[in-house]
């Protein structure tokens, strides 16, 4: 058996690699480094397989998030919206901004933002809500967008771990994530289901004066050369690493397909386990499975992942420690949150391997173990 990683990206690269190696070639000789046609073709590219009017390229997902919540034009003090269950970038760039983060609770099933929690924290300083399409399948996004509209929020999507992942709206519209709200972030950091060879991200939008704010904001501010209208970043995404991406979003689809029956392997392997809650898909939703996710009940987590390593079988927690709990904000001195389900689900969550390049004999194997070692 070939041995297991949590993410094999060699494997992925050995089946893209002329490609791919012309194509960086091709921008090495063209020494177009940084906005390159690469970068242009990648964008138009990615605004098409979103079906977005807008795609910004930036330098990472953190930096989406960031250049996302500046164009939103909020001002210190105001409060976002936010799961405390997530990776910290999303909250990170909040309160990095001097915006003040109101963590709220997820739903159990799906890992995502719960909607009915979102009422509850609305108050006469909330400007926005921050969603993330945790694990690969999308919020609930029509009750969000329905909340955001009665309040005037702005919704902000982190679609870091959800590129390529559909919702269904209850009329029967389907979107990819990261088009639903006013803005969509995302990231090409290796991992993610769609990675670059380094850091790369991305933000769109369907609206045209955000987009160009958005536009200024990663380049300096700058409306035309040497003239900066507003305090920006500088946040671009190289041309290699979009050279890189025009290749992999090709890919894409069958990529998440990959991803997806991995995850049917597992779960029909896990069914008749009680002590294994499989991954919950939401009935509007087509899951890209960025992480495999199990909720162990009743067996000892971290001494589960221990038993694994063990076996050669890596596994890892996402999230050990949940936002609202983490130091960083103590600056803020925020209220104190109370988020049962959040900590529950941090004590209990477990993520198994997964990647575009499992093989069944892999599959048998760590099914065999996990099932053993729960027994
Ligand atoms: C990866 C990730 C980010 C940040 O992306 P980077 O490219 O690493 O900056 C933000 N939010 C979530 C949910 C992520 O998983």
């Amino acid at each position: 058996m070939r041995p297991i990683q949590m993410v094999d990206l060699k494997r992925q690269y050995a089946g893209i690699k002329q490609a791919v190696d012309e194509a960086v070639a091709a921008v090495m000789d063209s020494t177009a480094f940084i906005n390159g046609q690469t970068v242009v073709d990648f964008s138009d590219q990615l605004a098409a397989y979103l079906d977005v009017k807008h795609v910004i390229p930036c330098a990472n997902g953190t930096d989406a998030l960031q250049i996302a919540l500046m164009a939103a034009g909020l001002q210190p003090g105001d409060e976002v919206i936010t799961p405390s269950f997530t990776y910290i970038a999303t909250t990170e760039v909040i309160a990095l901004l001097r915006l003040t983060p109101v963590f709220v609770e997820v739903d159990p099933d799906t890992f995502c933002m719960d909607p009915s929690a979102i009422e509850k924290a609305i108050t006469p300083k909330t400007k926005a809500i921050v969603p993330v399409h945790l694990y690969g399948q999308s919020a609930d996004m029509e009750k969000i967008l329905e909340i955001a509209k009665a309040h005037h929020l702005h919704v902000i999507e982190d679609n870091a771990q959800a590129i390529g992942a559909d919702y269904t709206f209850s009329d029967g519209t389907v979107k990819k994530t990261g088009t639903m709200g006013d803005i969509g972030c995302t990231s090409f950091f290796p991992s993610k289901n769609l990675g670059c060879f380094g850091d790369g991200g991305a933000v769109c939008t369907n609206d045209d004066s955000l987009a160009e704010k958005m536009r200024m904001i990663a380049n300096h501010g700058q409306s035309k050369k040497y003239y900066h209208d507003v305090v920006g970043c500088n946040s671009r995404l190289d041309s290699i690493q979009a050279a890189v991406l025009n290749i992999k979003l090709k890919q894409l689809d069958r990529y998440n397909a990959a991803r997806f029956e991995a995850a049917a392997y597992y779960t029909a392997a896990f069914k008749e386990n009680p002590r294994i809650k499989t991954p919950c898909i939401a009935p509007n939703n087509k899951h890209v499975f960025h992480q495999y996710t199990l909720v162990m009940e009743g067996v000892d987590r971290n001494q589960l992942v221990e038993q694994l390593a063990s076996a050669q079988i890596p596994a890892m927690i996402y999230y050990p420690v949940p936002a609202h709990r983490q130091k960083m904000f103590s600056f803020l001195n925020l209220p104190k949150v109370d988020l049962p389900v959040t900590d529950w689900l941090t004590e209990r969550v477990v993520s198994l391997p997964m990647h575009t390049e499992l093989d069944r004999e892999q599959l048998d194997y760590i099914t065999d173990k996990v099932n053993y070692f729960t027994k």
